[in-house]
């Protein structure tokens, strides 16, 4: 089969790799029709994260059509148009009984080769898959948009975490694509206040048509007097912060209120720096959110009735052999792209 193989660090090759074979009776193989580059294979992509280490066939995030089942195989046969997790979850460690699968003790990541493992991903015309982390397509969703599932799971699992009650006003700092589904699945749930923060002024009017009633550039010096008389003083309940590093990180404890939550579902930077003392004498509750745990039946049923629009956020789609041209395009910041979606 044609797969992208990230041969060196930033150096993607679309090259002939032998075709996955079933080795397991509960195995799925899947024919990729569908693969969205996602934010972490980008940062991934020069070794900056070191959980991307080549060569390796990235990418996590797709959609495809069943080709052929193991003999233990139940729920799915060939021809069944299907979605799956970006986590391969083990079925029977503590956390997996208990429902928390994005916490499994055996976790592995597909397409993500770190010192633990290496598990190839789906930039590729085939992939091998597990029945249980797999899900069906609802009718009336195409497969650019089911590879969506991923990213709009990932922003509905950090609002599960903390969700707002019906009028609280909330915000979500950096509106890249996950701050942006998270808006999107923010509006129907408060009557309250969404703000957005955002550096990238079209990023910005881009999370007013997602859900956001204000978009505020974080490095506006009166940016807390802002939205104190937004919030009659009150300052917001809940933040999501979908960036990960400092700054973001500052920017959504300056907002939050006293006792007030924020979910911190980016991670950018390994380490950040916290005003500790502003967070302990001010009760903030820090809430840290990874992968999914059970949202993507109803993330696609959202996307499939219409509910959750992502046709939006797809910047492109493109053939997989262009690969490396959509990689460094994402790579260099060019053109303000949102989703890729590569078509193998
Ligand atoms: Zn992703
Ligand atoms: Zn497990």
């Amino acid at each position: 089969m044609k797969a992208l193989v990230m041969t060196e660090y930033k150096k993607l090759e679309f090259m002939d790799v032998p075709t996955p074979e079933i080795t397991s009776p509960t195995e799925v193989l899947v024919r990729i029709k569908a693969a969205a580059i996602c934010g972490s294979d980008v940062h991934g992509f020069d070794g900056s994260t070191g959980r991307r280490q080549p060569p390796i066939i990235m990418g996590h995030e797709a959609s495809g059509i069943v080709e052929e089942v193991g003999s233990l195989v139940k729920n799915f046969t060939k021809g069944d148009r299907v979605t799956f997790d970006s986590t391969i979850w083990c079925g029977t460690c503590p956390y997996c009984r208990q429902g928390k699968v994005n916490l499994c003790d055996d976790r592995k990541v597909m397409g993500v080769s770190c010192d633990e493992y290496k598990q190839d991903g789906i930039f590729a015309e085939y992939a091998i898959i597990e029945e249980r982390i797999l899900f069906k397509l609802p009718e009336g969703l195409d497969y650019a948009q089911a590879a969506m599932a991923e990213p709009a799971g990932v922003a509905a699992h950090a609002i599960s975490l903390a969700p707002p009650l019906l009028g609280e006003d909330v915000a979500v700092v950096g509106t890249g694509l996950i701050g942006l589904l998270i808006l999107k699945l923010l509006r129907p749930i408060t009557s309250g206040l969404i703000i957005a923060f955002e550096t990238d002024k079209e990023r910005r009017l881009k999370a007013l048509t997602s859900g956001a009633d204000h978009a505020f550039d974080p490095r506006d010096p009166d940016l807390v007097q802002k939205i104190a008389d937004l919030t009659g003083n009150a300052m917001l309940d809940k933040v999501y912060e979908a960036v990960g590093a400092s700054a973001p990180i500052n920017t959504a404890l300056d907002v939050v209120k006293k006792g007030g939550t924020v979910v911190l579902v980016g991670n950018v930077s390994p380490r950040v720096e916290l005003p500790l003392q502003k967070i302990v004498t001010r009760q903030i509750r820090m809430q840290g959110s990874c992968a999914i745990s059970g949202e993507y039946p109803a993330v696609l049923k959202l996307m499939a009735s219409g509910k959750l629009v992502v046709d939006d956020l797809i910047s492109k789609k493109a053939p997989l052999s262009e690969g490396q041209i959509w990689f460094d395009k994402l790579y260099n910041r060019e053109d303000n792209l949102l989703k890729v979606v590569l078509l193998p």
